[in-house]
């Protein structure tokens, strides 16, 4: 496994509050900050040209565009898609590792959901206009705002719109980043920016396994084929037998059964049976854990019921073709994490939101930052500023009221960690 790069602390500056107030002060910063707070309509206009174009999970290529062409006209350099649908562009620096802020570009709804992006004073309307319109938005205005005001910075920032965050997506935009890109190892840090908001920092990442579990059997008509093994009563007995298992409270570790299927009809043994089972934790180990007592259950209640055919059945011949299986499909696996309370990425954004005056909570969530954190790097997820709501529904909603903290506080984030100024 590669190191982990670090980016070299600016030694002339020990306290990190006075460095945060120095960058904050410095003309060009504030020239930025200054452009950002007179481009609202801008943004605006971002927002719902961006969300206008379709991006289903696997279905992101035309934002994708959208983005690149963005990236290329604000002289980005080595602007470029991958091989997943990634869109990259750089931002030079002096040298050394570099800064990612990334934002998701895939949004929940499938192909062919109506987009009727709309606005009303403040307020913009329509499915994904926050999660991850304001995130797209946020990732543009700060490009924009370090080009006008001409901020240089030491660290290269690599700004990148990726794929896949959502649903069955399953953090492939960021697992490709992290394993084939380029930039793989060169990522000192990475902060993601996903829907709005100001008031949250997302430094542990729910990790999820998510199963199809599938029990089959020869199935039969229930009266001339009694004894038969019956996958749905061998399936419950593996939930009911599961869902006994002893979860902690913390690291908070949870498991569903979400969903049920199977049978035919009245009068027949089913020939299958299935189920949904969702587990989630913040710890690998929980999650592992977990998985194992799933199969357990399967492998006992598959076991019973054979041994109840056994007995129901009338002769050996009748029993041996009266085999009985099980399969566990993932359907999801997205990596748990925590971030190290002592990451300096952390002590960052708390130093900016101490600069801002702003409040903010740390989560705990599944999002691109997973990824990162699950190979020990330094990330936290934050929101793009403003409000929003009704995320994943038809009727999401951003409020561009509180927009410009949420920018200046992505800001001051990412040139904190990139560096500016000289090494004393
Ligand atoms: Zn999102």
């Amino acid at each position: 496994m590669p190191s982990t790069p670090q980016i070299e602390a600016a030694e002339g500056f020990p306290n990190l509050q006075q460095e945060v107030a120095r960058i904050s002060a410095l003309p060009e910063v504030r020239a930025a900050f200054g452009w950002l707070r007179t481009q609202e309509p801008q943004f605006a206009q971002w927002q719902l040209d961006m969300a206008r174009i379709p991006a289903p999970p696997f279905g992101e290529a035309a934002r994708a565009e959208w983005l690149r062409e963005r990236f290329s006209e604000l002289d980005l350099e080595g602007v470029s898609t991958d091989d997943v649908g990634n869109v990259f562009g750089l931002r030079p620096g002096t040298g050394g590792p570099c800064v990612a802020l990334s934002a998701h570009l895939d949004t929940v709804f499938p192909a062919g959901t109506p987009l009727n992006l709309r606005q009303q004073g403040t307020r913009l309307y329509g499915p994904g206009v926050s999660d991850n319109g304001a995130g797209m938005t946020a990732l543009l205005a700060v490009v924009v705002a370090l080009r006008k005001a001409r901020v240089q910075h030491r660290s290269p920032i690599l700004f990148i719109g990726n794929v896949g965050e959502e649903g069955e997506g399953d953090l492939r935009g960021m697992r490709y980043i992290f394993s084939h890109s380029l930039w793989k190892d060169s990522i000192a840090c990475s902060l993601v920016l996903d829907g709005a908001g100001s008031d949250t920092i997302v430094a542990e990442a729910l990790g999820s396994r998510r199963f199809e579990v599938i029990v089959r059997g020869p199935g039969g008509h229930s009266w001339s084929d009694f004894g038969a093994p019956n996958p749905i009563l061998a399936l419950a007995s593996a939930i009911q037998a599961f869902g006994q298992t002893p979860v902690p409270a913390s690291p908070k570790t949870t498991f569903n059964v979400g969903v049920i299927r199977g049978g035919t009809s009245v009068n027949s043994i089913p020939e299958s049976a299935s189920m949904r089972v969702d587990i989630r934790s913040t710890s690998m180990a929980e999650m592992e854990r977990l998985e194992t007592a799933l199969r357990q259950s399967l492998e006992a209640a598959v076991e019973e019921e054979s041994q109840a055919t056994e007995r129901r059945s009338p002769s050996s011949s009748q029993r041996r073709s009266f085999g009985l299986s099980y399969e566990v499909v993932p359907i999801g696996n997205r990596p748990a994490g925590e971030l190290d309370p002592e990451a300096r990425i952390l002590q960052v954004i708390r130093a900016v939101d101490a600069q801002l005056g702003n409040t903010a909570q740390i989560q705990r969530a599944s999002t691109d930052a997973n990824v990162p954190l699950s190979l020990g790097r330094e990330a936290v997820a934050i929101g793009g500023g403003g409000s929003g709501g009704g995320a994943h529904t038809l009727q999401e909603w951003f409020d561009c009221s509180g927009r410009e903290l949420g920018l200046k506080r992505i800001l001051l984030a990412v040139l904190t960690l990139a560096g500016v100024g000289t090494l004393a």
